[in-house]
């Protein structure tokens, strides 16, 4: 792969082996400064062993990754210093609030008292957490100390951040409230985030890439993912149509096949007007025309033949 100036996290060939298990088979990735980028596979498919290697905290054993320019395996005390990790199990002390768990992170990051005021009051806006600052953490819902966990991540301002399943176990409501936080935080730092959630990875995500088995097997922005997957550009016609009314469609767009509900048609282009002129002549009421919608749930299910569950 080229250098890439622009680029905060690079991987070529990454691999990781436990005895015979191959977690981590070769990955190539190329994440822009700045960028919020998904790692998105089922239990299992290398996510956690992938950021565990970006982070030090396991050799590679195989492969190279650069953070900032710096080499994991050689240069470990340098990646160190502008990287954090907020990992899957919350680490935040319950019987402090959360100004002294920001406070005391601040502090061990060597930030003066003053610095550390300023710095633990901006967080603790920008993760929401300001109106119970003063409360203890034990107090809190899961959402709200998963936010403080995020918030302690950033004391030290790092260049990278990585998330590791950060919304695992929580209630719907509260996922969707920290998506919104993670989302403020875009631009600010980048951020490799690792899930088993294709709704995550479609709300927050730059790109994505889908990981199985310890190899990318997609990689591009949610779009670009979904047009992969074949009748992803095509319009379903809902009428009840006759041998006839099928062949006048037909006529008109080629690409046409019949279905229980009426016909799709592989142009995601067709509008209302143009189906109801064709079927108006033959005495067909259109119900609906609409362009098929293609998920996330589609792409990996085309991709590796399984279902992406939780
Ligand atoms: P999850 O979503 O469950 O966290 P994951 O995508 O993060 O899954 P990994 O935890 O990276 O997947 O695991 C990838 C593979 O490597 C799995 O088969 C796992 O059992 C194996 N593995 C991970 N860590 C170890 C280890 N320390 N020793 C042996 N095998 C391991």
């Amino acid at each position: 792969m080229p250098p890439d100036d622009a680029a905060a996290v690079v991987t070529s060939g990454l691999r990781r082996e436990f005895g015979r298990i191959t977690a981590v088979d070769g990955i190539d990735l190329s994440i822009r400064r700045g960028e919020l980028f998904a790692l998105l596979g089922p239990n299992g498919a290398g996510k956690t062993t992938t950021i565990r290697m970006l982070c030090c905290l396991l050799r590679p054993s195989g492969g190279s990754a650069t953070i900032g320019g710096h080499d994991v395996d050689r240069d470990p005390l340098a990646v160190k210093r502008i990287i954090s990790v907020s990992p899957q199990e919350t680490a935040v002390a319950e019987h402090l609030n959360a100004w002294e768990n920001l406070s005391l992170m601040a502090r061990l990051h060597g930030l003066s008292r003053r610095e550390t005021r300023r710095r633990s009051k901006e967080l603790l806006q920008t993760m929401g957490l300001e109106q119970r600052a003063r409360d203890r953490v034990k107090k809190y819902s899961g959402g709200m100390k998963r936010r403080l966990s995020i918030a302690m991540a950033l004391v030290s301002d790092p260049d990278v951040l990585f998330l590791d399943e950060p919304t695992l176990g929580l209630d719907p409501q509260s996922r969707r409230g920290l998506w919104e936080h993670i989302a403020g935080l875009k631009g600010s730092v980048t951020i490799l985030l690792t899930t088993h959630y294709l709704e995550e990875a479609d709300a927050l995500a730059d790109r994505i890439a889908v990981i199985d088995e310890g190899a990318i097997v997609a990689l591009g922005t949610a779009d670009e993912l979904k047009a992969s997957v074949p009748g992803s550009g095509v319009t379903i016609v809902d009428a009840d149509l006759t041998d006839e009314a099928a062949e006048a469609l037909r006529s008109r767009w080629p690409d046409l096949r019949r279905t229980d509900a009426g016909a799709e048609i592989a142009d995601e282009g067709v509008s209302l007007d143009d189906v109801v002129d064709v079927l108006r002549p033959q005495g067909i009421a259109v119900r609906a025309v609409f362009r098929k919608k293609v998920t996330l749930d589609d792409v990996f299910v085309h991709l590796t033949g399984k279902e992406l569950r939780p």
